[in-house]
């Protein structure tokens, strides 16, 4: 394929511009804002999570209390009961009324136990309401931080985008400029060889591989007319300095 100088040299710019809207686009997809807003929304599902885990204990210890409650208060009405009766004087009998103050007794400490473990299930409820306030806390910090990322990430992205928005607009106008089989040829190249299809060389050096070429095939690359690729790397190789030979 033939190629005039001055193309090569516009060829190298289109390259440039190919070059930039790559990384452009690759910035676009690894913004440090964006996996900063994911570590985030991560933190703040597994915190959540884990609130409702404590929200579904503390309903169980709820639970737990309303039945205690539920015999104390069981308790206190059958006392009340048993002590009415034995001070309405209806009961004479001493064995009786012995029993039944024995079976109040008898409530009397059935209650006392049901009141122990109700003050440690309050403890319990307590502890759990505590820590699920301090989770709670910790959830709106977080969706306040996802907020203010979120706005960052919207703004960085919104900044680089325009940057490949510019850099495509000058892609649309610089490619025409160029014949459409070396352009074809280059994007070729530039599809096998990590995006770049098209390389200066500098000294002895390719900038497409970035090997330093033996001064034999510099000669060659210097000498020719035309396209030419790098022996080491196979792309477009331009010489830019073809002035000061
Ligand atoms: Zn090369």
């Amino acid at each position: 394929m033939d190629a005039s100088q001055q193309q090569l040299f516009d060829l190298l710019k289109l390259q440039k511009i190919d070059s930039s809207v790559d990384q452009l686009q690759a910035r676009l997809g690894s913004l440090p804002e964006q996996r900063e807003l994911e570590d985030l929304e991560q933190r703040y599902r597994d915190l959540e999570r884990k609130t409702a885990e404590r929200e579904a204990e503390l309903d169980e210890v709820l639970g737990r209390q309303r039945k205690l409650e539920h015999e104390i208060d069981g308790c206190t009405q059958k006392i009340e009961y048993e002590q009415k009766r034995m001070n309405s004087g209806d009961i004479s009998n001493v064995r009786e009324l012995s029993g039944l103050a024995a079976e109040i007794e008898s409530l009397k400490r059935r209650k006392d136990r049901f009141e122990d473990d109700d003050l440690e299930v309050m403890q319990e409820r307590e502890t759990l309401e505590g820590t699920i306030d301090a989770m709670r806390v910790d959830l709106d910090q977080l969706q306040q931080q996802i907020q203010s990322v979120t706005q960052k990430r919207d703004e960085a992205s919104a900044e680089v985008s325009k940057e490949l928005d510019a850099q495509k607009d000058s892609r649309a106008s610089w490619a025409p400029r160029l014949p459409g089989d070396l352009v074809g040829y280059y994007e070729g190249l530039r599809s096998t060889k990590s995006g770049v299809g098209a390389a200066p060389l500098q000294g002895s050096t390719c900038m497409g591989c970035h090997m330093k070429l033996p001064a034999q095939e510099v000669e060659r690359v210097r000498k020719a007319n035309g396209l030419v690729r790098c022996d080491e790397c196979g792309r477009i190789l331009v010489v830019v300095d073809r002035k000061q030979d």
